[in-house]
């Protein structure tokens, strides 16, 4: 059996709090100011084996800045993979208020820096939906670059067309069908209408709740219906939908080791899949 803890890993989606965000909101009982100190994660990506994780903002500049400016949250995240001694890299935020032209010139000066590798898309936290033209614009502006975006799928299981569903993500790559994305929650409970489509899959947040509701043997047959080759190791510490952020990595390991995934396929989701993704070929 393979040992999913003992394997060197990235975690491909995470949250890190800079320390004025924490320090201002101390007083608020929220898992991301309790969970969210570096130092704190440093230690727990050593106790897991943990090489590498990607910090994900929120596109909602009141999460990552105490001034609440996007390009505030573009330096905290930057300070934050500085001090980790490049062991943490961070995704670009957008604020979808401020005009397109200044995102995208906010993009161009932020993704020459050497700790940033893709551009987070959150049309939930927006409440805009992914195939709507503010992001039309920003996945020309990656298609265009060769840059990887990743997008939050999660939809409310009662609507086909929430903003983050399946259906409108498909819309987007019938217009850039070479796009480097990676899909956020495997596209939630509406995976299996993504099944096929040129992008990886993270199992962040997903992978317990769909245990929960289907069962070990089914989840595991969801989790390779994706693909091997396109799934990537992920967990959206510290927040989670059934977990306190103190059990994932107990709780991650202790499932995956229940599937029937060989070494190399292991290796393969754990480090390697993601590599191939934020790799420039
Ligand atoms: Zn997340």
């Amino acid at each position: 059996m393979v040992d999913w803890k003992q394997i060197p890993k990235i975690d491909a989606h995470i949250h890190l709090m800079p320390d004025d965000v924490i320090k201002a909101n101390s007083d608020y009982d929220d898992t991301f100011v309790d969970n969210g100190s570096v130092i704190d994660y440093l230690k727990i990506m050593d106790a897991n084996n943990i090489e590498c994780a990607f910090i994900m903002p929120f596109n909602d500049p009141y999460m990552l800045s105490m001034d609440f400016t996007v390009e505030t949250v573009h330096s905290n995240l930057q300070k934050m993979a500085i001090s980790s001694s490049s062991k943490l890299k961070c995704f670009a935020d957008i604020d979808i208020r401020k005009d397109i032209s200044q995102t995208l010139s906010e993009l161009d000066r932020v993704l020459i820096q050497k700790e940033f590798i893709g551009i987070k898309l959150h049309p939930t936290n927006t409440g805009y939906p992914i195939d709507g033209e503010y992001y039309n614009q920003i996945f020309k502006y990656a298609n265009d670059n060769g840059i990887l975006i990743e997008v939050h799928s999660y939809p409310r299981e009662h609507l086909s067309d929430d903003v983050c569903s399946p259906s409108r993500i498909k819309n987007v790559l019938n217009k850039y069908a070479k796009l480097k994305l990676s899909i956020a929650h495997l596209g939630g409970f509406q995976f299996e209408e993504l099944c096929g489509i040129n992008a990886y899959f993270n199992i962040s947040a997903i992978l317990p709740d769909i245990v929960n509701r289907f069962g070990i043997e089914r989840a595991n047959e969801i989790l390779r219906s994706i693909g091997v080759d396109k799934l990537v190791f992920a967990t959206d510490y510290p927040d989670s939908r059934c977990l306190q952020a103190n059990e994932i990595y107990d709780k991650y390991f202790e499932l995956l080791n229940k599937m029937d995934f060989s070494q190399e396929e292991v290796e393969n989701i754990c480090k390697n899949n993601a590599l191939k993704m934020i790799s420039d070929l």
